[in-house]
């Protein structure tokens, strides 16, 4: 994982907790920023850029529900949610709301940490996958360009102007064209 401070927002009106927890975070070198209900956390969200987010189930203001479908109608950040009674309706709500993962009161600070280093690494893996699909892509469409470029001038004329407007398909269309045409 980068070395880069990543952003936590972290939604919990149990000041307790809310206060252990940041501290414990810092240490860890996660820049955290505490809030203590929905509307606040919705604030937060709005205005600035996180990598995580944990979010408590039962908040004053607006709950926990609310706060992950309307952060989750906007984006894919990794949601952690905490939940006090640690019912099996209230973990299926979390996740079917579109949580990633919920951790039940009381819980440890050393288990909350592995649960985000999981969650962040499952996040940058999904946005791995989605470079590593535009580099095979590329690394696709290079061959096809080099072989374009080896065709005698007139049919690079020919078919240079076109995979200028479809990069990567034309030279396809291109090559099968030209093994009828000049084969
Ligand atoms: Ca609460």
């Amino acid at each position: 994982m980068s070395n880069e401070t990543r952003r936590i927002l972290l939604v919990e009106d149990e000041k307790a907790i809310r206060d252990a927890v940041t501290a414990y975070l810092e240490r860890e070198n996660y820049w955290v920023t505490a809030v203590g209900d929905g509307q606040e956390a919705l604030e937060e969200f709005s205005k600035h850029h996180f990598d995580l987010v944990i979010l408590d189930l039962m908040l004053p203001r607006v709950p926990g529900e609310r706060v992950c479908r309307a952060i989750r109608d906007n984006s894919d950040v990794p949601i952690i949610m905490l939940t006090a009674k640690g019912e099996v309706e209230d973990r299926i709500i979390g996740l079917e709301l579109g949580a990633d993962d919920y951790l039940v009161k009381p819980f440890g600070t050393s288990e909350l940490l592995a649960r985000i280093r999981t969650a962040l690494r499952h996040s940058q893996r999904a946005a791995g996958t989605h470079n590593n699909s535009v580099q095979l892509k590329l690394g696709l469409l290079t061959p096809t360009c080099s072989v374009v470029c080896l065709l005698p001038q007139v049919q690079f004329n020919k078919f240079g102007l076109a995979a200028l407007v479809v990069p990567g398909f034309i030279p396809f269309g291109a090559l099968k064209r030209s093994g009828k045409e000049w084969s």
